[in-house]
């Protein structure tokens, strides 16, 4: 995405990428016919937000986003709708009434923290619920939606963090209401965070972007692994094992917190103090499943939650809105759970794998195609205590972007934000 905008803002831009693609963890690839996204993916902020700003301004071709539908929970066979009011949730027997209730009096209690004080709130989900005597089946949801939502568990997601629904809600608006819609409107999809799935799999973001590309003005080097960046003067040296390449601005879109080896300049300390702050979201391990043919328990748009047994998941069936992502008639599922320390990737799969079988039974008659991916979704998770830099660094011309710079909303949206500002600063500076 930096590379379009700069190149639509007539600069000329080389593009070093460590891989032999292009796209990172926004890709879509084939499996035995299946067209896999690296991840399952729901896109937030699709009604107003950084990403579709850049799109109107930047992007010729634009991609398709079909609505993303309901968020579920799956329980006993059944998938309920995830409970996006206060009283959807003393309504929601997935939890006992004493859960229900603890859960509710704790969310009207972190609201009134919230007008009093918003660093009161700045403590982890866990440490803030510990006293509302909760069930440990009641925990296990908290720390289900404490992962997605922040890429951490509740011992370290701020509970701000969940209040405003991952970033599904605007992290920055004041009004409780908001807040509080928020908290279960936390995937609900019934507030201004419209959410979609692009049409074509998740890579048509990044082939959007790359065909949106003015003629000549990018040249793409992939294989190519940034070890070096050093400033002499008014120009940068970027270097890779084989190469040395200058120019007088660099956006640095690998992890931040690598960047001070890379850096040859010296940093100031708050600045790298600063990015010491920063946690990486665990491993994410993704099945996806092609079945044979359509199942009537996955017959829904949107994404499901299972949190019961066993590892939780939060799973996509995104055939359901593009069916030319499976084969004729088949269908195509994604899981996506975290691996635990301590475990392999084949120890989490296999009860990954298990924990699918008794949540949706007879699933397992279905599958002709199993993929694994272990991926990091997001180079910096949202914990207590973590510092986003921003795109500005202390370098003047050095610039960072990506999911690590922008503490807002979450995944392409977040990378989004970190790019809106990142043009910010350089119109403010005159460079563009
Ligand atoms: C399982 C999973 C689920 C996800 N779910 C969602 C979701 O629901 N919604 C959403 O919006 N987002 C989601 N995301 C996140 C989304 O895919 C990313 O936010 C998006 O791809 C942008 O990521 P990024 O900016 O962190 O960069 P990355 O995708 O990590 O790209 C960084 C690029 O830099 C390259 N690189 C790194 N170091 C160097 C170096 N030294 N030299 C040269 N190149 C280098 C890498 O190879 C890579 O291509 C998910 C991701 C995963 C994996």
């Amino acid at each position: 995405m930096s590379a379009l905008v700069l190149t639509k803002e007539r600069k000329n831009v080389l593009l070093l990428e460590k891989t032999n693609v292009i796209g990172g963890n926004c890709r879509t690839y084939n499996v035995d016919g299946f067209q896999v996204d690296t991840g399952p993916h729901a896109i937030t902020w699709l009604i107003k937000g950084p990403l579709v700003d850049l799109m109107d301004k930047y992007f010729d071709i634009i991609p398709k986003f079909a609505d993303h539908g309901n968020y579920y929970v799956r329980d006993k066979g059944k998938l309920l709708k995830f409970p996006y009011t206060l009283q959807a949730l003393a309504q929601f027997n997935v939890f006992t009434k004493t859960d229900r209730l603890n859960m509710a009096r704790a969310l009207i209690d972190a609201s009134k923290i919230q007008t009093k004080d918003n660093n009161g709130l700045d403590i982890s989900v866990y440490e803030y619920l510990k006293k509302y005597e909760l069930s440990k089946n009641a925990f296990m949801f908290i720390d289900t939606i404490s992962y997605f939502l922040s890429g951490s568990s509740m011992k370290e997601t701020p509970v701000w963090r969940i209040l405003s629904g991952g970033g599904t809600t605007n992290e920055l608006s004041s009004g409780l209401k908001k807040k509080i819609s928020g908290v279960v409107g936390i995937l609900a999809n019934k507030h201004e965070s419209h959410q979609g799935y692009p049409i074509g799999g998740i890579k048509s973001i990044a082939n959007a972007a790359i065909a949106s590309i003015p003629d000549k003005m990018v040249e793409i080097k992939l294989e190519k692994e940034v070890t070096v960046i050093e400033k002499k003067g008014k120009m940068f040296t970027v270097s890779t094992a084989d190469e040395n390449y200058t120019s007088e601005m660099v956006v640095y879109c690998a992890e931040v917190v690598n960047l001070p080896t890379i850096l040859k300049n010296k940093l100031p300390v708050a600045y790298t103090d600063k990015l010491l702050t920063l946690k990486k979201s665990v491993h994410a391990l993704t099945l996806w499943l092609g079945l044979k043919q359509r199942i009537k328990e996955l017959d829904y748009l949107g994404s499901e939650v299972w949190f019961a047994k066993e590892t939780p998941y939060w799973a996509m069936p995104t055939s359901n809105y593009d069916s030319n992502l499976a084969p004729k008639d088949m269908q195509l599922i994604g899981f996506g759970s975290r691996i635990l320390e301590g475990e392999t990737v084949e120890e989490h799969k296999k009860i990954l794998l298990r924990t699918i079988k008794k949540a949706i039974p007879g699933i397992e008659k279905e599958i002709v195609m199993e993929h694994v991916q272990v991926t990091i979704p997001d180079k910096a998770s949202i914990t207590i205590g973590a510092k986003f830099p921003g795109p500005k660094t202390p370098i003047q011309g050095l610039y960072v972007a990506g999911t690590d710079v922008d503490p807002r909303s979450m995944g392409i949206t977040r990378a989004a934000y970190s790019v809106v500002e990142m043009l910010k600063h350089m119109k403010k500076e005159k460079i563009l």
